[in-house]
């Protein structure tokens, strides 16, 4: 069961509710947000109907949801309206307005980055994206620049008029990212390093928790759940492809997780349609079909030159491909009552 209780709602509130819970001999987790603060409880009780109506008529309280599912902050009973995960002003997912993510799979340096800024804000991306720690599957291969891919990231996401998603690796490495982007990436190959999920959860920066390589959607909501309970209740999930037999594609993109998700959950929703197929030619059809099927957003790997680039090449658009891709996603956008960012420079 969860309790919600009201925005505002005092400590000594909360306290009498905490205090019942461990009369009951039942567990409490306190999940404070920057909103409100609700209670989860743990443990198994004998009479619900009765144990509701106890919780219900304390103070403070708003509501009490009673959930027997593994997750259930972020699920929709524990919270009937769905989330708007805002960034910054004027950016946010969830809302009317798709949030665009594009940039390079890594930073490489000043002027690659630059050029992809620049073109990416032009053709109405309101995110850059680029990885600083980068998650490679040999130790030999390149590892991303750190720090220094860090600041090339704020300057040239600054310089456009964009916000910094990036990728955080290591929990150790959670504050330094936080110092220079605005919303924290926890990767596919991450996405049950538990130690990782919680450190993120005490970051007051939106988290976008990338589904696991091999995961189910049910151990995906687990995942939000961990970052959630630790307190950050700025989640957003990214459907990036899992593990198939068929070698045609690098992921196979479950487009159907999008519904599944906005039937389980109130988070925003977005499709990486990059490594989601690992296939260039692929990243328009499935970038259309994820905002379709009812995605918040894309998150779109963008090159000022694929062939010269460190790390996934082969399915990153050119800044040319991606305004194409934009202008193509405009009338699905609208079918589904949707619309496009208005590109970053205009609003400067
Ligand atoms: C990325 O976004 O660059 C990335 C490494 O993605 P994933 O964790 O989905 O493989
Ligand atoms: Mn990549």
């Amino acid at each position: 069961m969860i309790i919600v209780m009201r925005p505002h709602s005092s400590d000594a509130e909360l306290d009498a509710v905490t205090a019942l819970i461990a009369s009951l001999k039942l567990a409490a987790h306190v999940s404070k947000g920057q909103e409100r603060t609700v209670v989860g409880v743990v443990g198994a009780a004998d009479d619900k109907d009765t144990l509701l109506a106890q919780f219900s008529q304390l103070d403070g309280v708003e509501s009490v949801v009673p959930i027997s599912r593994s997750y259930k902050l972020v699920s929709k009973e524990g919270r009937q309206a769905r989330s708007v995960v805002q960034v910054r002003e004027g950016i946010s997912f969830g809302g009317r307005t798709l949030a665009i993510c594009a940039g390079p799979c890594s930073v490489e340096s000043r002027e690659q980055l630059e050029t992809a800024a620049a073109g990416v804000a032009r053709a109405g991306a309101n995110l850059l994206r680029g990885g600083a720690f980068k998650p490679r599957t040999s130790p030999y291969a390149f590892q991303g620049l750190g720090e220094e891919g860090l600041k090339l990231l704020r300057d040239a996401a600054d310089r456009n008029g964009l916000a910094v998603v990036t990728e955080v690796l290591d929990p150790r490495d959670v504050e330094l990212v936080v110092r220079y982007a605005d919303m924290l990436q926890i990767g596919a190959r991450n996405m049950q390093n538990f130690t990782l999920l919680r450190e993120v959860g005490q970051a007051r920066h939106p988290a976008l928790l990338k589904r696991g390589i091999a995961a189910t959607i049910e151990e995906w909501l687990m995942a939000a759940e961990y970052v959630f309970a630790a307190g950050n209740h700025q989640v957003v999930l990214c459907e990036r492809g899992i593990r198939s037999y068929d070698t045609q594609t690098r992921n196979l993109l479950d487009i159907s997780a999008v519904p599944v998700l906005r039937a389980l959950t109130h988070l925003p929703v977005i499709v990486d349609p990059s490594h989601g197929t690992g296939v260039r030619a692929l990243v328009l059809p499935m970038s259309l079909a994820g905002v379709a099927a009812g995605a918040d957003g894309l998150l779109v790997e963008v090159h000022p030159n694929p062939a010269a680039a460190r790390s996934d090449g082969p399915q990153s658009l050119t800044v040319s491909n991606f305004a194409d891709l934009m202008s193509r996603l405009a009338p699905v956008a609208a079918a589904v009552e949707r619309s496009l960012p208005t590109p970053a420079l205009a609003v400067r």
